[in-house]
């Protein structure tokens, strides 16, 4: 097992469940071992490249590179590498639900989770979304439906993976520091559709451009959703309803504004919802109802409280540009943004006509201060607080009734938490002890 993180842990669960007699490999020698391992080799050096030439298979954490030297050496040596997603879905008894995307998989992959439920069918969510797939399928070994939220980076390294049914969400300019090009991280999302059979679903986004190319890649049905236009087959909301249309037939299922999440970008995610619920025969009432009542997932556009008029809303995981630019498209009302942390080095400046209409006021924090201070010049005021507690004292002092105070970063969290999770945390936390 190469990679001792959550996941890593979580297979090696799965691995000694199975009888097989785990070594734990990670780069970090002060990481914790793992009480599923039977030994371990930690750190770098010669000593894990030799011991890992004689292993029987090697599983790979969604962390480790498949290029880097533990799967290298293990590839040259002739042992198989597959990710920990590929491990748990030859270990999973139930068909498969997947989500990938570079924005709204857990969003999306949630609320198919809580739309399956609502219809009476027993869903687990699980995989990137912060619940190893790999402990899922030991937990609950008997499901409906597993709904399986993916990474690029763990579709990299899956072999055999076939969900029944697959969504590509989006696909813009992220994780291409790893990927390197747009042409490979567009392949390996299609690897969510690559092993599909002629019974599966791979659903596709057809107002995004860059996912045009993904169409007749999988040898499933493929069906489409839009927000802007009718579809041939799937889901859309042209006319302000949601409909499904499946054999040339058309069925309004709900009105768009009875959605239970704000913004277009969640009507977007809802159709994808009712595209790979359609897999599962959820029929239209149940869909509705699911699609009305879903809570929101934290950290995405939260609020977390309101405040003399203010509402204070916690989008933490917002680490890229097009995730700040769809929040900014969420709210009519005038913003005081705090943007920033660790640069995405993406073309921040062109938020930059977005911000004018909208932000009456940015307040920045981390690293990428100076960059974003140049990116948006002249669009709105801008404030450098530097750390949080700064940034929501500013927010608290220039926000009037009737304004949002938004955390929306745009950018990592690296440079000052652990993850977004400590960041929106720690957000809330500041916001919830004002007082009023
Ligand atoms: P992911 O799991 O892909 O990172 P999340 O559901 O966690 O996606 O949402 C991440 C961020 O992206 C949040 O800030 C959220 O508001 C925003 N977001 C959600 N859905 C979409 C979408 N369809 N397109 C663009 N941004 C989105």
């Amino acid at each position: 097992m190469a990679g001792l993180g959550r996941s890593g842990r979580a297979a090696a669960r799965l691995l000694s469940e199975k009888g097989f007699i785990v070594t734990g490999f990670d780069d970090d020698p002060s990481v914790e071992e793992c009480g599923f391992c039977a030994s371990h080799r930690l750190g770098g050096g010669d000593e894990p490249l030799a011991a890992v030439t004689s292993l029987e298979g090697l599983i790979l954490s969604p962390g480790v590179p498949p290029s880097s030297p533990i799967p290298s050496a293990a590839r040259a040596a002739g042992v198989p590498v597959i990710g920990e997603i590929e491990l748990a879905w030859r270990n999973a008894m139930a068909p498969v639900l997947a989500v990938t995307g570079s924005n709204g998989k857990t969003t999306t992959a949630e609320w198919l989770g809580h739309v399956l439920r609502t219809a009476g069918l027993k869903a687990v969510v699980a995989g990137n979304v912060g619940y190893p797939f790999s402990s899922a399928v030991l937990d609950h070994p008997d499901p409906d439906w597993y709904v399986v939220e993916v990474s690029s980076y763990q579709l990299e390294t899956t072999k055999d993976f076939r969900p029944a049914g697959a969504a590509v969400l989006n696909l813009t300019p992220d994780h291409l520091l790893r990927h390197g090009s747009m042409e490979k991280y567009r392949a390996a999302k299609a690897r969510i559709f690559a092993n599909q059979h002629s019974e599966d679903l791979a659903v596709i986004n057809m107002d995004d451009p860059e996912s045009v190319p993904l169409m007749g890649l999988s040898r499933g049905v493929e069906c489409y959703f839009s927000i802007e236009r009718q579809v041939p087959s799937g889901a859309d909301a042209a006319g302000g309803a949601v409909c499904m249309v499946f054999d040339g037939t058309r069925t309004e299922v709900m009105k768009a504004r009875d959605l239970s999440l704000p913004g277009a970008h969640n009507l977007a995610n809802a159709l994808a919802v009712a595209c790979l619920a359609s897999r599962a025969g959820v029929p239209p009432e149940a869909l509705a109802a699911g699609l009305s009542s879903f809570g929101g997932v934290p950290h995405r556009i939260e609020k977390v409280r309101t405040l003399r008029g203010v509402d204070w809303i916690n989008d933490s995981k917002s680490t890229n540009q097009d995730s700040l630019r769809v929040a900014l498209l969420s709210f009519d009302r005038p913003i005081v943004l705090i943007a920033g942390g660790l640069s995405k080095k993406t073309a921040y400046e062109d938020l930059r006509s977005l911000i004018s209409g909208r932000v009456k006021q940015i307040v920045l924090i981390g690293s990428a201060s100076a960059e974003l201070e140049e990116a948006w010049r002249g669009a709105a005021p801008c404030l450098h607080a530097g750390t949080m507690e700064e940034a929501v004292r500013i927010c608290r002092e220039t926000a009037v009734e009737g304004d949002i105070v938004l955390l929306s970063p745009a950018c990592a969290s690296f440079d000052q938490y652990r993850d977004f999770e400590e960041r929106g945390r720690h957000f809330r936390s500041l916001v919830e002890a004002m007082e009023p």
